[in-house]
């Protein structure tokens, strides 16, 4: 079994431990102190309002905690929205003050980029091919439902960022400021990151889920490679 734990210190946790509790063979944990995080094998760091979630994490001594976890350890974490801007190396935008960031992904992120003109959202986008196999309720439907919840966007990927999923915007949302790219990426894999912009974990599809369940599971494999490897040495 792997354990699968979801960063509870504010916003939307509880929905990743129900949507984690639907898949066999995965324990989900709410962690909350450095003891939490060191037992667990990958993290969930939920949305929510990233500033506070910042604010929460250093208040309890936990940054440079999971900093250790994601960078050092090189653990499996995956950031919805705000947990997104947390794991980001650089984030833009309105409302971007001194918040501290996690950083590891290579990434630019605009927060609130959907937020000047509509908080909320929701509309159905083409799956990445990782997602079509996974063993859950919707596998092979070819689209999935990603709703967006005053949701950041990402606007560059470095290399090494495996680009999963991306919102085309309308003629509208692209009138109201000619600088608007055309398209933004709202979902990425690199390594042993995974990072989207909307929210699976209220909508009922646990294939993201599913996908972040397999990347714990190859890198609990990958080093018990590693020790038998050693013992044998
Ligand atoms: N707008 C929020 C932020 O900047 C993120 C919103 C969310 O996580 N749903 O932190």
């Amino acid at each position: 079994d792997s354990r699968i734990g979801v960063l509870a210190l504010q916003g939307a946790f509880r929905e990743h431990v129900t949507s984690l509790q639907s898949l066999p063979g995965v324990e989900a944990v709410e962690v909350r102190t450095k003891e939490q995080l060191d037992g667990v094998d990958g993290l969930i760091i939920p949305g929510g309002e990233s500033t506070t979630m910042a604010l929460v994490a250093e208040r309890w001594g936990l940054i440079p905690e999971l900093q250790r976890f994601t960078r050092e350890l090189q653990r499996p974490v995956w950031g919805t929205c705000a947990g997104l801007i947390f794991l980001a190396d650089r984030a833009v935008g309105t409302k971007t003050g001194g918040q501290a960031l996690l950083g590891g992904l290579d990434v630019t992120v605009a927060r609130n980029f959907f937020g000047a003109q509509i908080h909320s959202f929701e509309t159905r986008l083409t799956a990445p091919e990782c997602l079509l196999h996974a063993p859950t309720a919707v596998a092979g439907q070819p689209t999935f439902r990603a709703l967006f919840i005053r949701a950041p966007a990402i606007l560059e990927t470095g290399p090494g960022v495996e680009v999963l999923a991306r919102y085309h915007l309308t003629p509208e949302e692209a009138a109201e400021d000619s600088s608007r790219p055309a398209s933004v990426v709202v979902a990425v894999r690199s390594g042993h990151l995974l990072a989207t912009s909307f929210h699976p974990e209220l909508v009922g599809d646990a294939r993201w889920h599913a996908l972040f369940a397999d990347m714990v599971r190859e890198t609990i494999k990958g080093k018990q490679r590693e020790e038998r490897q050693a013992r044998e040495v």
